[in-house]
């Protein structure tokens, strides 16, 4: 598991633990030291959560259960670790033998069902875990974190527009996640309105997707492929360059289409801009002569200039120049055999690689994430 990823969660149950710890003693309401009813190895359990030791953590959250220390803050805690640790039955078995309590009081019961719906999510189990979450809205207090649980739930079972309704309540309650996102639910039902034939919905969404996000790529990147259906080229060229001008990213898959779009004749023409835009940006020269070498288009005259500066800063094309006799062309055509067949993206969140690129990772969800991944093992 990657460091930051650690950290993240043991702050995480450290907040979580926290804040039941002050739902529990009505701390903000009026302070009154927890020593006088919790267990002492609670807070020890809580002190290796902070420092990082999850655990000796759950030893100490174990012992309190077999114990007669057996409170709701220790099912919490436990709860917590066990679903971060990917033991999620456990967990799920934890969380019901506290909802099965008699007495348990409203607010407790209440964050039992959003930590089962976690539970039901980190399992798979979306269609259980967005009962819970339906109900867990309607409490005040846990309904900013249930919606936005509930967007993920709905992202991942593909449902867009009960996506993008979440998304719009989390922004009347003052919560909104960054409007990108929102955009990408519009731009996943434009596609699937194209893919069905409806071309003048999935333009409607994709002008009300550039609404939402002013230059948004992804849309224009729709619109191109839409306007290539209807067989307007000349739009479909202007919006694609668009899109790749945006995010360099998609040169990689785009730049042999855009190439062909735009035709032999002009072809040349639409490099030289593409070289000029990228010119100040090191990053997206690099994947420009990346996707040109892909492409098998590196030889083309308007990218000598990009190509060399290109192979002259990054060690590795040097290095496949100089054992090739110095022969350019024949290094491109070998770096482009290997690109063509190379794992070219990576996510920047959770490192899972792949041929083709995703707006979402497939592995952890996240927006945006991937990059460049071959630029990065070549370097
Ligand atoms: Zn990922």
């Amino acid at each position: 598991m990657p460091e930051i990823s650690v950290v993240t969660w043991i702050v995480g149950i450290a907040a979580l633990v926290i804040g039941i710890l002050a739902g529990h003693f009505g701390w903000g309401r009026r302070w009154r030291l927890p020593s006088a009813r919790v267990h002492p190895d609670y807070l020890t359990g809580l002190d290796y959560l902070v420092t990082e030791q999850p655990d000796r953590a759950l030893d100490v959250f174990l012992k309190l259960m077999e114990t007669s220390a057996d409170t709701v803050e220790t099912h919490f805690a436990l709860g917590s670790l066990y679903r971060r640790r990917g033991e999620v039955e456990r967990a799920i078995r934890i969380h019901e033998s506290l909802l099965a309590r008699t007495g348990l009081p409203a607010e407790h019961r209440e964050q039992a069902l959003l930590a089962m719906a976690q539970d039901y999510l980190r399992a798979g189990l979306l269609d259980r875990a967005e009962r819970l979450l339906l109900e867990v809205c309607r409490v005040p207090r846990l309904r900013v974190t249930a919606l936005d649980a509930l967007r993920g739930v709905y992202e991942r079972q593909h449902e867009w527009r009960q996506a993008l309704d979440t998304h719009r309540e989390l922004a009347r309650a003052g919560a909104a996640p960054p409007a990108a996102i929102a955009a990408h639910y519009l731009c996943e039902l434009a596609a699937a309105a194209a893919a069905a034939g409806d071309l003048v919905e999935a333009r409607r969404l994709l002008r009300e997707a550039r609404a939402q996000q002013a230059g948004f790529p992804r849309a224009a990147l729709l619109r191109a492929r839409v306007a290539e259906r209807e067989a307007d080229q000349e739009l479909a060229v202007r919006l694609l360059h668009e899109a790749v001008r945006r995010a360099p990213v998609l040169l990689g898959e785009e730049l042999p289409r855009l190439a062909a779009l735009a035709g032999l004749e002009a072809r040349d023409g639409l490099l030289s801009r593409l070289v000029g835009e990228c010119e100040r940006d090191p990053a997206a020269q690099r994947q420009l002569v990346f996707a040109a070498l892909a492409a098998g288009i590196a030889a083309a005259t308007p990218l000598a200039g990009a190509v060399a500066s290109v192979f002259a800063r990054e060690a590795a094309l040097s290095a496949a120049l100089a054992a090739g006799g110095g022969d350019l062309g024949r290094a491109t055509r070998e770096l482009g055999a290997l690109l063509a067949h190379a794992e070219r993206y990576r996510c920047a969140q959770c490192g899972f690689t792949a041929r083709s690129f995703y707006w979402q990772c497939p592995a952890c969800h996240a927006w945006e994430a991937f990059e460049p991944h071959a630029v990065v093992t070549l370097r």
